[in-house]
């Protein structure tokens, strides 16, 4: 595709200082979802990305990684697999921990839904420190599968996330439409 969407989408992501904390500017996608032309455009860019990786699953991160991935999936014909903060799916889970800036949190995904053969495309909204994906592409190993590679829509660049998540990838792409 040979169009450059990056100044649509940039255009439909808000800055919100302060939220939800002091210090931090928050990247509110809810104008880009808003706006079915950029909502379009962007599925079409994860979508062609999830093609040339080879995904056979989308693995959304709750909760905009849900919204984002859901299309993604359905655009490139692929099946959709929610990870979710731990206690939320009803089914027998596999659960990753991992460590917050102050305390630690947990993310699970149901164990069924990914198979040895399967080769999974993570899709969240924003890369920060890389947190909450590492702990998704780990998640996704255990659980048997390979990962195809990771897919956000914007890269806090500044907070090193890419350089955190390299031994997690081993190798597969991390590509984001967008890097502040
Ligand atoms: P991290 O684990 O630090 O990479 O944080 C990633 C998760 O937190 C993602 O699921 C994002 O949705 C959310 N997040 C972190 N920082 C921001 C930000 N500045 N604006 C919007 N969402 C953010």
């Amino acid at each position: 595709e040979l169009t450059d969407i990056t100044g649509l989408l940039l255009s439909r992501i808000r800055d919100v200082p302060d939220h939800p904390e002091p210090g931090v500017v928050f990247k509110d996608i809810t104008p880009l979802l808003a706006d079915p032309v950029a909502f379009a455009a962007l599925t079409d860019a994860l979508a062609e990305f999830a093609e040339g990786v080879g995904a056979t699953k989308v693995v959304g991160l709750e909760a905009r990684g849900f919204i984002l991935g859901a299309p993604v999936a359905l655009r490139a014909g692929l099946g959709f697999v929610p990870v979710r903060k731990a206690g939320k799916l009803p089914g027998a889970t596999l659960g990753q921990a991992y460590d917050l800036e102050y305390g630690s949190a947990e993310i699970e995904v149901h164990a069924e839904d990914l198979t040895p053969g399967d080769r999974v495309l993570v899709v969240d909204d924003v890369l920060a420190t890389g947190g909450t994906a590492e702990a998704s592409l780990r998640l996704i190993r255990r659980a048997g599968a390979q990962v195809a590679g990771l897919a956000v829509l914007m890269e806090l660049g500044f907070l090193g996330g890419r350089a955190k998540l390299e031994p997690a990838l081993a190798g597969a792409p991390l590509r984001s439409l967008l890097t502040v």
